[in-house]
């Protein structure tokens, strides 16, 4: 297989990063109802097929798309559904698109971030960065980074759609959270920084072992 940029995702979570919804297969049940969904991939577990309403909850910006939403002969070019988590605690998602997050108290970039999530990771559960600016202690997971990476407990993943190429509309948003207790969701970008990531679950592990 050649190398790959990862194309990217539309990444769909709660806006409380620690809210863990508590009912995936009521999320399941209503995307499917609404026409997000349509049933799982054959062959692949945690893998939905988009459905016939996908276009009318997704908007595509630009000119007319083409979107493939089935799988074609032996690629992953499609897009489809996947969900991430849940997670014990909030998993922070970032990538290459990721821009630098602002400190919540001074509102400044801290453009050095990826040492200091490096530095965070390696370090002991909910410990805190400083904001090289102010000294202002955040836990990385609160960020401000608009739609450029973000954290949750429970994320749905439209895959290879690139950064801002689609957004999802009101209405998506709003059944979501009615199928989670009134909990506003939100969304990001995600385009991974290599083609063969760790994968999410790997990480989940390392974290709470
Ligand atoms: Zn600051």
């Amino acid at each position: 297989m050649s190398q790959r940029l990862h194309t990217g995702r539309l990444v769909l979570t709660p806006k409380d990063p620690g809210y863990l919804p508590n009912d995936l297969a009521a999320i399941l049940e209503k995307l499917q109802s609404i026409g997000l969904i349509n049933g799982e991939v054959p062959g692949e577990a945690s893998r939905y097929l988009l459905g016939d309403r996908f276009m009318q909850l997704v908007t595509f910006l630009g000119c007319s798309p083409s979107i493939q939403l089935e799988p074609g002969e032996a690629d992953e070019s499609y897009c489809y559904l996947a969900i991430a988590g849940p997670y014990q605690s909030p998993h922070l998602l970032y990538g290459k698109n990721s821009t630098p997050p602002r400190c919540e108290s001074c509102r400044k970039r801290i453009t050095d971030w990826r040492t200091v999530i490096k530095i965070w990771r390696d370090s002991t559960p909910n410990c805190l960065t400083t904001c090289p600016h102010c000294g202002h202690q955040q836990n990385p997971i609160s960020y401000d980074w608009r739609q450029s990476a973000g954290s949750g407990r429970l994320f749905l993943l439209i895959e290879n759609i690139f950064p801002q190429e689609a957004i999802p509309a009101p209405a998506l948003l709003d059944q979501l959270c009615k199928a989670t207790g009134n909990q506003p969701w939100h969304y990001f970008y995600q385009q991974e920084e290599y083609q063969t990531p760790p994968s999410i679950e790997a990480e989940s592990e390392n974290m709470n072992a």
